[in-house]
């Protein structure tokens, strides 16, 4: 649509908006009116719109099966070959446990190893020390890696820490405190004594 036209057709109350945008298939700008643009009209003209749909190609997403029509370019640029019919599904098997990257983990930005299990990413430090204690860390609770080290999860370098509080503590509360929720710790710690 010219601009001129696009003008006109704002002036009926129906058509306020005015959008512009450059042609996918021709690289030109063109003007168009709200409606025509949120139904993703990315081409000037009809012409334009057909000429590159008419190589579309039937695929089905590796993911969910589904059907997709896709641009020659779109297949081409798929770097594993796979296809998809969305980007939830690409993350989907990007990030899944038969993802290429996966390899039985990867580490995080923060340097952390993650593992999948039960269809969820977890941090493999606090899984392996969970099982090493038989118990599910506590919301205070934290594992620190011992030589700094963040993805060497070897029980040797892992141990526990707790942070009941942000700042200090009373000290009644907090003997209170490592007796609730330590009390093995706390009997062992006595007998030596
Ligand atoms: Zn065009
Ligand atoms: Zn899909």
């Amino acid at each position: 649509m010219t601009l001129e036209n696009a003008i006109k057709r704002c002036e009926k109350p129906k058509w306020r908006t005015l959008y512009s945008g450059i042609c996918k298939a021709c690289k030109k700008l063109f003007y168009t009116t709200a409606i025509g643009f949120f139904q993703k009209q990315f081409f000037c003209s009809q012409k334009c719109s057909t000429e590159t749909n008419k190589n579309k190609e039937l695929i089905s997403c590796f993911v969910c099966n589904k059907k997709r029509w896709k641009r020659p370019e779109q297949i081409k640029q798929s770097k594993s070959g796979k296809l998809f019919c969305s980007r939830k599904c690409f993350s989907k098997y990007i990030t899944g446990k038969n993802s290429p990257l996966w390899k039985g983990g990867h580490i995080n930005k923060y340097g952390y190893r993650k593992i999948y299990k039960n269809g969820k990413q977890i941090h493999e430090h606090r899984y392996i020390f969970e099982n090493y204690i038989g118990r599910k860390l506590k919301p205070f609770e934290n594992v620190h890696h011992l030589n700094g080290q963040r993805a060497d999860n070897r029980i040797e370098n892992l141990e526990l820490w707790c942070k009941p509080q942000a700042i200090g503590q009373r000290v009644s509360d907090l003997v209170h405190f490592i007796c609730k929720y330590y009390p093995k710790e706390t009997k062992k710690e006595l007998f030596k004594q």
